[in-house]
């Protein structure tokens, strides 16, 4: 589909590959808009499914389900970067598709994306590839120790990722993870690390959210705060280099740029080619939230006012929190700030992302405070 098509109204069908949290929450902000939502993913209980209009429960490489998809949307996203580029140029033999193939197969490896910020002038931890057992020296002695062993495929939530104090431990890891491509990375001694997520419409125009502190726990993130206690000069830069990372890679749709910050300096950490969990306070703190901006990117609408209405903290809910008889939900729904959010998971494993919760008050402080009670409450 051409962009003269444009903008893509109610009524049409919008279809979305992967139905995890954050594909529901895409679900969530499509229909009230007057969208239908056609949710791929293999899994029968997966959270967009139950919110769907239709879910074709196939997997991402399936032709036949690719092709009923793209018969029946005006235009498709995604909301995880490992969906094969290969199903999204696919589809875009059929209709529109954002983002495109190019930039998720960049994002999609960590060599690649690497590598394709260093090219593009922006910083990063110091790093090096390892292809090969025979890698390892030369890229330990270009990152120095400690330093973090990350698989390039598949790797998130801190998963894939070794911390290296020696070459034997750079060994013995690499093995771990049966000898597949890595990036050696430098352990950089973090101030604190913040993240922006944008939306980029086809004619270049940029929407960018307000910039979120995050704080992780086991490479998890835990918790995020905006605005971000960071200079307001720190703050326009990491929205700046946001804006540089998706004008170079071409970029159309909501994407997320995390940084870490050290020595005052931004650092590149991560690209991610969909809405974040970042930027799950925009769900109750902005104007438009993440999710309706994918809407309106993906449908070509004017991008939505991404302004901040009011200071929040986020707080993930994982499944450790069921270990003994489940959260506390009624200390937190008690209290008249907090608005929950759970992603209709049935299973509650260790790390696994079950839910949300923000916290809005006028002052920073004391939605900070709050939240850190109630994390501790439930
Ligand atoms: P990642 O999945 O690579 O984003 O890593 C998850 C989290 O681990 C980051 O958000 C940081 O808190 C921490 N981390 C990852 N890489 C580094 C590094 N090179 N130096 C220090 N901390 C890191």
């Amino acid at each position: 589909m051409s962009s003269k098509s444009l903008p893509i109204l109610p009524g049409a069908t919008l279809g979305i590959l992967g139905g995890g949290q954050l594909g529901r929450r895409f679900t969530i902000a499509a229909r009230p808009m007057g969208y239908k939502v056609m949710v791929l993913d293999p899994d029968a209980a997966s959270p967009a499914g139950q919110m769907a209009d239709v879910h074709v429960r196939a997997d991402y490489t399936d032709h036949a389900a690719l092709k009923q998809l793209g018969a029946a949307c005006a235009a498709v996203t995604t909301e995880f970067e490992n969906v094969p580029a290969a199903s999204l140029i696919e589809l875009a033999n059929h209709c529109r598709v954002s983002p495109g193939a190019a930039a998720v197969a960049i994002v999609q490896d960590r060599s690649h994306e690497k590598s394709w910020l260093a090219d593009n002038g922006f910083a990063t931890a110091p790093f090096a590839l390892v292809n090969s057992e025979a890698d390892l020296d030369a890229a330990l002695a270009a990152t120095g120790t400690p330093a973090l062993l990350k698989v390039s495929r598949f790797g998130y939530d801190g998963k894939g990722q070794a911390r290296i104090s020696t070459p034997e431990d750079a060994r013995a890891a690499f093995r771990e993870f049966g000898g597949q491509p890595c990036v050696l990375e430098g352990f950089v001694k973090l101030e604190c690390e913040v993240s922006v997520v944008l939306a980029r419409s086809d004619a270049g125009e940029c929407a960018l959210f307000p910039v979120a502190e995050n704080r992780h726990e086991n490479g998890i993130l835990d918790m995020s705060i905006v605005p971000a206690r960071v200079a307001d000069s720190l703050a326009d830069q990491a929205r700046e280099m946001a804006r540089d990372v998706a004008d170079k890679l071409g970029y159309v749709g909501v994407m997320a740029v995390e940084f870490f910050v050290a020595g005052g300096q931004l650092m590149v950490n991560e690209i991610a080619p969909r809405p974040h969990n970042s930027g799950h306070y925009t769900l109750d703190a902005c104007v438009t939230d993440q999710f309706e901006q994918q809407v309106r990117a993906l449908a070509g609408l004017p991008l939505g006012d991404t302004r901040l209405l009011s200071p929040v903290a986020m707080v993930n809910i994982l499944g450790d929190r069921w270990h003994d008889g489940g959260p506390h939900w009624g200390t937190l729904l008690a209290h008249p700030a907090i608005k929950l959010h759970l992603y209709g998971k049935e299973a509650a494993r260790p790390g696994r992302k079950m839910g949300h919760f923000n916290v809005l008050d006028a002052d920073l402080a004391t939605a900070l405070q709050v939240a850190e009670q109630m994390r501790h409450a439930l």
